[in-house]
């Protein structure tokens, strides 16, 4: 399932054949398209559109190009538009200085005033900009300053954070100016241009943000990607540029489609948060969520929070028992991997998993532990030997070589838990095949003696994954 977050659907180049074309992105499944507005009478239209079409959504506002044209009476109208059914968003607006006209200050004079609608109606934005970086976010963040309420509330019932304020739509920009407006409450989405030989910054954005931060579009009836380009773009095309996202993320196409959903989620309240899995696949591995738990809470960690990860929601609310966990893998070899990581501790249910994986093991397939090293403490006892022939690869979450920082990443006693771990990590080498140990790169972490330390001391291989 795709959600195509920009397609011009009420344009004059689908006047033809527009329900056609809506159920042609059904049919590859694009169920839900959101259609941004360019002038008054377009949100209108944008709005009936949506009240006709049940995956069809509505922004309503003024495109920068009719900046000119949008008094306190057009303003006043695309206000009274937002509380209409299925109105998600201010859009598109913004700045655009690619060509003089209108003028800048009355491009400025709209932008703002659509801000502070969006604000008064607490509806995110979708933001065009072209040639106007840095004036387009000097005004974002003079609205952010002078509406603190706006988008404020946790962006779902069990968010840390604020809902997203709005996306930045065919982002121009590279990707230490998306991390940028991501770290304001922002996400950026591609159109097909990522999909062309001469990308440009938009592969690496591609590539460098996480799927978290990255909604899809079209932009029909523009920029259809390879091998339309040139041609009416439409939303049946989204899948192409999905696959493109997904190349250059390494992960498979269900998987960007399922995260840039959860986006759209969170972003306009399309959709659901899907139901809790007891496993979810990953690129080419099965993951098994056997619990919520932890002895454990780091400060990275989203476990209290939403826990969600690229759209798969590991908020279970019981623990399942090792035939449900079975019954759910179905085949094992069809996957690279059967791996044992939520958003909790597996070890908290050793037998569980012990089950799990020798069932796993009898039919020939691959186990993976992801585990915080704390499992001898959890059981009060020595558990590696127990894993032996059970368990292929085991991933410690290292976190640091320093106890007290690493007692107050994992918010543990550092004292007893960091020894705990590194014993844990020994037996380990000694007794199962392949052991990594992983930190999160961050500032304060210093991963070159992490590193030295897993390769020269424990004898284990080292990784350090990115924080998002
Ligand atoms: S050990 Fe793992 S599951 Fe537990 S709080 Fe830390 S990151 Fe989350
Ligand atoms: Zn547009």
């Amino acid at each position: 399932m795709f959600i195509d977050t920009h397609a011009h659907l009420t344009s004059r180049e689908f006047d033809a054949d527009r329900d056609e074309v809506i159920a042609r992105a059904s049919d590859t499944g694009v169920t839900s398209i959101v259609n941004p507005a360019t002038g008054l009478e377009d949100s209108r239209r944008a709005v009936e559109l949506a009240h006709r079409q049940e995956g069809v959504y509505a922004c309503v506002g003024v495109h920068p190009h009719e900046a000119a044209g949008a008094g306190d009476d057009v303003l006043r109208g695309v206000e009274e538009l937002c509380t209409e059914a299925k109105v998600v968003a201010l859009g598109e607006i913004g700045l655009d200085f690619h060509s003089e006209s209108p003028p800048r200050d009355v491009q400025e004079r709209v932008f703002r005033a659509q801000l502070g609608i969006a604000a008064r109606t607490n509806l995110p934005v979708v933001i065009h900009t072209r040639d106007a970086m840095e004036e387009t976010v000097r005004i974002v963040r003079e609205a952010l300053e002078s509406f603190p309420a706006w988008r404020s509330q946790a962006a779902t019932p069990f968010s840390r954070f604020p809902a997203p304020k709005g996306v930045f739509h065919c982002f121009p920009g590279d990707p230490a100016q998306a991390w940028d407006l991501i770290n304001l409450g922002f996400a950026v989405s591609l159109p097909g241009i990522v999909t062309f030989k001469n990308a440009g910054n938009a592969a690496g954005v591609a590539r460098e943000v996480s799927s978290e931060h990255l909604l899809l579009e079209t932009d029909s009836p523009y920029l259809a990607p390879v091998p339309h380009r040139g041609t009416r773009n439409e939303p049946s095309r989204l899948p192409l540029i999905a696959a493109k996202i997904a190349e250059l993320q390494h992960l498979s196409v269900d998987d960007i489609a399922r995260a840039t959903s959860y986006g759209a989620y969170t972003m306009f309240g399309i959709g659901s948060p899907g139901v809790p899995v007891f496993v979810y696949a990953l690129k080419n591995s099965l993951y098994i969520n056997l619990t919520i738990r932890c002895n454990a809470d780091c400060v990275f960690c989203d476990r209290k929070g939403e826990a969600v990860i690229k759209g798969h929601n590991l908020r279970i609310e019981r623990e399942p028992d090792a035939r449900e966990v079975i019954d759910a893998i179905g085949d094992p070899v069809r996957y690279e991997e059967i791996v044992f990581c939520g958003y909790g501790e597996p070890t908290i249910r050793l037998d569980v998993l012990k089950e799990v994986a020798a069932w796993v093991k009898s039919r020939g397939g691959k186990t993976r532990l992801n585990t915080d090293g704390h499992g001898n403490v959890i059981n009060k006892r020595n558990i590696v030997p127990e894993l032996v022939g059970l368990i292929d690869a085991v991933s410690i979450s290292l976190n640091s070589t320093d106890p007290v920082q690493y007692g107050e990443l994992m918010r543990v006693d550092g004292k007893k838990f960091f020894p705990a771990m590194v014993e844990f990590a020994r037996e380990a080498v000694r007794l199962l095949p392949r052991v990594v140990l992983t930190i999160v790169d961050m500032n304060d972490v210093d991963s070159e003696k992490a590193r030295r330390f897993v390769e020269g001391e424990i004898g284990a291989t080292f990784f350090s994954r990115p924080f998002f």
